[in-house]
């Protein structure tokens, strides 16, 4: 007989939001156990540019909307995490910038969409220069005689998400599997965990989470939708050193996003997302890069972007199911009897997405147990992941 070992929760993926509802059930007592088949942030999570969003981005559309009321207070959550005085302890996580920028072209429409934004927003952008003005307090990226835009700070933090993954996969690692391919629940409730050597080992749960991102595709009742962005690295000697902001055209969308990174040999990389990537889906690698091109030639026109060599990926991004098939406002819970499915839209959302679950095992009235996890002492335990510009088979150029 295979051993059967009863948990409180079970959490099924080790993305950002596997990793925080972890975190957040073991500190408040819960017996919860992560099983994760691939390695930890490899779905979406890692692709993030870990912008912890405070809804500027969202007051671009002229009203304020759900979304950037969802997000308003995440920025002041993740920080008082990372200096150990919130809910999960994230000391030892590190932040690649204390705020991203926003910045408006000369044109008219750029300009009037950015303005309005700040007004809507107001707390959470503060404008840093008009033209003409002192531009010390510029990004040094835009600290040059031959920008002409409108530069605001928004209240949003950028963290390096491997390190945010790192500090939870080491704190509560005991409790965190990897299973020999991806965990299917059974019709009993139960879930069947492969150990590469030994005896398969059941799982009985009081309650499973499902975090898997697309892997909540398994789960008939809640509906997933998954939209493309066709993403963009830039590397180089020639990037003018690192620049975490977003550039406003005449849309709801920002017509780019940059931030920046360090891959493993200590290179610059630009990461470039916004509309760029989202109309990038209807491009292929090359267009996608001669676009990349395009904008920051028409945007940064003083720097030299012959040498700069580039890459692209596509990845999807997994959510609830919406009518209008846009981004979803907020998280998505769903639950069918002891089965939870859930989305977190936004990895600035994971800690709500906790929030929510927690309530919805309170409603069940699956309470706090010790749970002994010497049992699985010798499981193996999951890496994680890597990021995209460390990927082997990129192809730059
Ligand atoms: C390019 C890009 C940029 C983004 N930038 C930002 C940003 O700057 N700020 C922001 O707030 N949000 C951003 N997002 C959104 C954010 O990345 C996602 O909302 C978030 O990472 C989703 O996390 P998740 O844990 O739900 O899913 P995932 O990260 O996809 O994790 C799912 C995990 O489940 C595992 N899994 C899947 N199926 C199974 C199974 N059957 N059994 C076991 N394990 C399984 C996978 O291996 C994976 O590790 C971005 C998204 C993309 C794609």
């Amino acid at each position: 007989m295979n051993p059967l070992f009863n948990i409180d929760v079970a959490i099924v993926g080790g993305g950002i939001a596997g990793l925080w509802l972890l975190a957040r059930l073991r500190e408040r007592g819960y017996g919860a156990l992560l099983i994760e088949s691939d390695r930890l942030g490899t779905g979406q999570t890692l692709c993030a540019q870990g912008i912890i969003h405070g809804g500027a981005k969202y007051g671009l559309r002229g009203y304020a909307g759900p979304t950037a009321e969802a997000v308003a207070g995440m920025p002041d959550l993740w920080r008082r995490c990372l200096n150990g005085e919130g809910d999960i302890d994230l000391r030892g996580a590190a932040l690649l910038a204390e705020q991203q920028y926003l910045w408006a072209t000369r044109a008219p429409t750029s300009r009037l969409v950015a303005f309005f934004a700040s007004k809507l927003m107001r707390g959470h952008v503060e404008k840093v220069a008009d033209e003409g003005m002192a531009v010390s307090d510029y990004p040094p990226v835009l600290r040059h005689p031959d920008f002409h835009g409108t530069v605001y700070r928004l209240d949003e933090p950028i963290v390096d998400v491997a390190s945010v993954l790192n500090i939870l996969a080491e704190r509560y690692r005991d409790a965190i599997v990897r299973n020999r391919g991806p965990v299917v629940l059974k019709a009993d409730g139960n879930l069947t965990l492969h150990h590469p050597e030994r005896a398969q080992w059941v799982v009985r749960p009081a309650v499973t989470v499902f975090a898997a991102g697309a892997g909540n595709a398994g789960l008939p009742w809640a509906t997933l939708q998954l939209r493309p962005l066709h993403m963009v690295m830039a590397r180089g000697i020639n990037l003018p050193g690192p620049l975490y902001a977003h550039c406003v055209g005449a849309s709801e969308v920002p017509r780019l996003t940059v931030t920046s990174h360090y891959d493993a040999s200590g290179r610059l990389i630009w990461y470039l997302g916004g509309g760029l990537a989202e109309e990038g889906v209807r491009r292929d690698r090359r267009e996608q890069i001669r676009a990349a091109r395009r904008e920051l030639q028409a945007l940064l026109p003083w720097v030299d972007w012959n040498p700069v060599e580039f890459a692209t990926f596509t990845v999807q991004r997994a959510e609830a199911q919406q009518r209008s098939r846009g981004r979803p406002a907020t998280t998505g819970v769903f639950r069918d009897g002891r089965v939870i499915a859930a989305w977190p839209t936004k990895l600035a959302l994971a800690p709500l997405l906790a929030e929510q679950i927690e309530e919805v095992l309170r409603t069940l009235d699956v309470r706090p147990r010790p749970l002994d996890l010497r049992p699985l002492a010798d499981w193996p335990r999951p890496e994680i992941g890597v990021y995209p510009w460390d990927w082997e088979d990129l192809a730059w150029s």
